[in-house]
């Protein structure tokens, strides 16, 4: 039921995707063991490193999963000249760093090989069981789908489809990791391509990062996204950002300091942090209102949490003492949030 519905809608959405997913060759009887490049030798050891937080038993799941990826993807390079394993590897690794189970980073390490190699999924349920092989055959159907921008609102439905078809988390989780670490890798890529990876991932993966509250990963996507898309926009706000961070240096803390201050008279105890906008939402606004940088005037924003929702009003009855509103400005997202929550 679920599957017929899947494949109706790969069959409906239009073409591409598959984005910087890059196989170079085909295998050849001649591959060498990937142990015997010393560049998979490295990233395997980064790997290991990272997996202190696993038991014996779950590593020892891991190193078989990885043995058996390296085999199928014996004989095929990226576009940097690596051999391929070097990517699901990577990919596990950002895994890592997230303490995602040994599962996820089973179907890290192998969520291309029932793609570009002749694995089948009752091979791995044989293998590895059910739920990883689900894993795995989640992440092959995500990478079939195909994305196709052309207006917001479709990049929207295709947001939910991709949620709704990842019934495991864990997939959605392995497919961020995928694509960012094909993001930090596209300057390998022909550049014919950055502007259609980055626009998918600023409509597709962006958002699903945002509204999972992933921010390192909808920070460094976004970045990363923009510096390949508009290599020269990028440059100039980076430069821009890093002189207004300068300049506003003394008047962040003058605030602060105010704030705490206010707080703490009015007994009211709350956590005080500071946020940065990221660059690619200053772009995003400066081009939607045709406004230069000096004119983004939330580029930085103090954050205060407090214990309870409604606590959230009487601190900003502190705040509003100190500092008055501007009318036409002043947004309640405490009744109203945004889409990220
Ligand atoms: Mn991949």
């Amino acid at each position: 039921m679920v599957l017929s519905r899947y494949s109706k809608a790969v069959n409906s959405v239009p073409h591409i995707s598959n984005a910087a997913k890059h196989v170079g060759t085909h295998p050849t009887p001649a591959a060498k063991p990937a142990m015997s490049y010393p560049v998979v030798v490295s990233a395997y050891a980064a790997l290991l490193e990272k997996l202190d937080y696993l038991n014996e038993a779950d590593l020892a799941l891991v190193e078989e999963a990885f043995e058996f990826a390296a085999a199928a993807h014996a004989g095929q390079f990226r576009s940097s000249g690596d051999p391929y394993i070097t990517h699901p590897i990577a990919v596990a690794e950002i895994c890592a760093e997230w303490k995602l189970d040994a599962q996820a980073l089973m179907a890290a390490l192998m969520h291309d090989a029932m793609e570009d190699c002749d694995v089948t999924h009752s091979d791995l349920v044989a293998k590895f069981g059910d739920t990883v092989a689900d894993l795995v055959d989640g992440l092959t159907k995500l990478d079939k789908l195909q994305f196709d921008s052309r207006e917001e609102s479709q990049a929207e439905s295709f947001r939910k489809m991709l949620l709704a078809m990842a019934r495991d988390v864990r997939v959605i989780l392995v497919k961020l990791a995928d694509r960012t670490h094909n993001m930090r890798t596209m300057s390998d890529m022909p550049r014919s391509k950055w502007a259609r990876i980055s626009t998918e991932t600023l409509e597709i993966h962006v958002p699903i990062a945002n509204r999972l509250g992933i921010n390192r990963v909808f920070r460094e996507l976004q970045d990363l996204a923009l510096q390949h898309l508009h290599p020269w926009r990028y440059d100039t706000l980076i430069k821009a950002i890093a002189r207004s961070r300068n300049r506003r240096k003394d008047v962040v803390q003058k605030i602060h300091a105010e704030v705490d201050a206010a707080f703490a008279k009015a007994g009211f105890k709350i956590r005080i942090a500071g946020r940065e906008k990221t660059l690619y939402s200053i772009y995003k606004k400066m081009d939607a209102k045709h406004i230069s940088f000096a004119q983004v005037t939330d580029s930085y924003g103090v954050r205060i949490v407090t214990p309870t929702l409604i606590d959230c009003y009487t601190a900003l009855g502190v705040l509003h003492q100190i500092f008055r509103p501007v009318p036409s400005k002043f947004r309640d997202f405490i009744a109203n949030p945004k889409s990220n929550g």
